[in-house]
């Protein structure tokens, strides 16, 4: 075989490999990574937020519960950025909360 029969092969099988990777990601038949930025934030209608007093602003929480200093960022359910924007959260499987958070669930790192 030539080397440029054989180039013109690899190309052909590449081509289709790629193809099908291209079609598999459109039919959703292999996984793709969701960002933490693609999660939907929990609010105050969520069933689980209502159930844990999740607040997006630990500073607005009235609950005696929470101790100075806590928020979501520091707890070790919390696996976003720190101190702000949004990420995920154990307690809140599929969604994403506040940096500035807190709930009951609170459990520091
Ligand atoms: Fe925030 Fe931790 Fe409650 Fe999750 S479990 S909402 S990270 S305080």
């Amino acid at each position: 075989m030539s080397e440029l029969t054989q180039l013109k092969s690899r190309r052909r099988f590449l081509g289709a490999a790629g193809s099908l990777g291209v079609t598999a990601l459109g039919l959703g038949l292999l996984p793709v990574k969701a960002s933490a930025a693609d999660l939907p934030h929990v609010t105050d209608a969520d069933a689980t937020a209502k159930a844990l007093s999740y607040v997006a602003d630990a500073g607005k929480s009235a609950n005696p519960a929470r101790k100075p200093n806590t928020d979501c960022s520091s707890c070790q359910f919390y696996s976003g950025p720190k101190g702000k924007g949004f990420g995920p959260c154990q307690m809140f499987p599929g969604k994403s909360v506040s940096a500035v958070g807190w709930c009951q669930a609170y459990s520091a790192r």
